[in-house]
């Protein structure tokens, strides 16, 4: 006997460990345009919970946002700033994208400066 799972952005009922096939029709995804921010941010919270393939899931962010989204982006701290954008509309620079990583954590080639190491 399978064990059946509700699928928290749709609320069907999924078979298993499988994707929801519903949510992973693209062609049910709300139109974000006729979507307010409010409405943004609960449809972010309920694809919190994975019920898709990633590469869905991250497409659905880019529509939500209208930006990609990074992956440090969507932790507990971080959301706040997501919910704020969605209400605003005001999109993070990319120095704000990566200023939310703390500083002892960053790799790679992103050597930002604020403006206030500028002035070297
Ligand atoms: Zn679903």
């Amino acid at each position: 006997m399978s064990e059946q799972r509700i699928c928290t952005i749709c609320d069907t009922a999924v078979e298993g460990r499988q994707p929801c096939p519903y949510c992973s029709d693209e062609t049910n995804w709300r139109d974000v345009s006729a979507m307010s921010g409010e409405e943004k941010i609960q449809e972010l919270e309920r694809w919190m919970t994975l019920q898709v393939e990633m590469h869905l899931l991250y497409k659905r962010l880019h529509q939500i946002f209208g930006r990609y989204v990074a992956t440090h982006e969507l932790t507990s701290t971080n959301k706040i700033h997501l919910h704020a954008e969605l209400v605003t509309g005001i999109q993070p620079t990319f120095d704000d994208v990566v200023n939310l990583i703390p500083e002892n954590k960053r790799v790679g080639p992103f050597n930002i400066k604020g403006s206030d190491s500028e002035q070297e």
